[in-house]
């Protein structure tokens, strides 16, 4: 499976002026390519580079192997559309391959730049290092936040699915994130307290409208994105962690149509809408993948109004959004734990073993 690691770069003030200037020049370049492609109605790289190689290399002063790679962004971009000649930014991904960057070390990378090559260490920690080793040929250079980044591709090997013994049932919802169906709760409490907080200072420097309001906002929004990226990562680890330890195939609901699903209004909707719940998804399923373990996707309908001990379906069952009491046999209990105990139904194993309630899958889908 490919994922991406990024790197942080420690260029020195020099260097990163070089980068700069590349990063502009090579995107000048590249949009050369894609005027000049589209002008003569040729998309592929062989017929671009025929057209204009040595045009770019004369006009910018790129080498042979950067040339390549400018056309090749134009290319890209005509691969999936080719009705719009694309126009890339001043400070766009630049893309390195072995010809052009190479690691000289654990902490080192070494750089083409207009300047010449430059050797730079990089922030490295204890997970960077685990998986320096699978790094393969390409990374895009990308600069963000006035910083400079190696997102480089590594390929790593799955695990063994684990013989499916057992199952775990997540319910993504708005209080709580994430609950299992064993009864643990991830609380959404501190990223709507930040989220909140972002949201406030959001409103101010919308109001301002001046270009540096407007920076300051694309750097909260994406500080906010990542704190919720990180919440997201834990919760998917110590789930796929626990899913491996028992076992258990993990069931998610199958996400289509969620904003429909789930009423929401006024001051909840913000909440809602800004709550990453496929993130946590796509997360879960990586890391089970790499660990062995299955995912699986199971029709979510009637799963929050359903009672998992009888299977009793009936709206009337959901009092609030966080409470469950079945209008038939009176169970009660969290609402979003009731949904996980559905879920985990809906996987068809035999419950009993690590449940806490059992859940009467037959009725169950009948009724769903
Ligand atoms: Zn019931």
């Amino acid at each position: 499976m490919k994922l991406t690691l990024q790197l942080q770069l420690l260029p020195t003030s020099e260097q990163k002026t070089d980068l700069l200037a590349t990063m502009i020049r090579f995107n000048d370049a590249a949009n050369f390519a894609a005027q000049q492609g589209f002008a003569a109605k040729v998309f592929g790289q062989v017929s671009i580079h025929r057209l204009c190689y040595r045009a770019i290399r004369d006009r910018f002063g790129l080498s042979a192997q950067m040339t390549v790679r400018a056309i090749a962004k134009a290319v890209e971009c005509f691969q999936r559309y080719k009705k719009i000649c694309p126009v890339f930014k001043l400070h766009g991904a630049i893309t390195y391959d072995e010809r052009v960057m190479s690691f000289k070390s654990l902490t080192e990378v070494s750089l083409w730049g207009l300047a010449g090559r430059h050797r730079m260490p990089f922030v490295c920690g204890a997970y960077q290092k685990a998986l320096q080793g699978r790094i393969k040929g390409q990374a895009d250079l990308v600069y963000r936040d006035k910083k400079f980044y190696l997102l480089c591709t590594i390929n790593m090997p799955e695990n063994t699915p684990i013989e499916v013994q057992n199952a775990i049932g997540v319910d993504c919802g708005i209080i709580n994130l994430a609950t299992d169906s064993t009864g643990e709760e991830f609380t959404g409490v501190n990223v709507e307290k930040v989220r909140q907080q972002y949201a406030w200072r959001r409103r101010v420097l919308n109001r301002c409208g001046t270009k540096s309001a407007r920076r300051r906002l694309n750097k909260i929004r994406r500080r906010e994105a990542n704190f919720r990226r990180n919440e997201n990562h834990r919760i998917s680890k110590r789930l796929v962690a626990k899913a491996k330890a028992t076992a258990s195939v993990i069931v998610l609901e199958n996400l289509k149509g969620i904003r429909e699903r789930v009423s929401v209004h006024g001051r909840q909707r913000a909440k809602h809408s800004g709550w990453a719940f496929r993130q946590l998804q796509t997360f879960m399923e990586y890391k089970a993948k790499l660990a062995g373990v299955s995912v699986l996707f199971v029709d979510p309908r009637n799963t929050s109004k359903t009672c998992s001990r009888c299977g009793h379906c009936d709206r009337g069952n959901r009092r609030t959004q966080a409470e469950f009491r079945c209008l038939h046999c009176n169970y009660s209990t969290n609402a979003d734990f009731n949904a996980a105990l559905n879920l985990r139904a809906k996987a068809g194993i035999n419950p009993a073993i690590v449940g806490v309630v059992e859940a009467k899958a037959g009725n169950l889908l009948n009724c769903g």
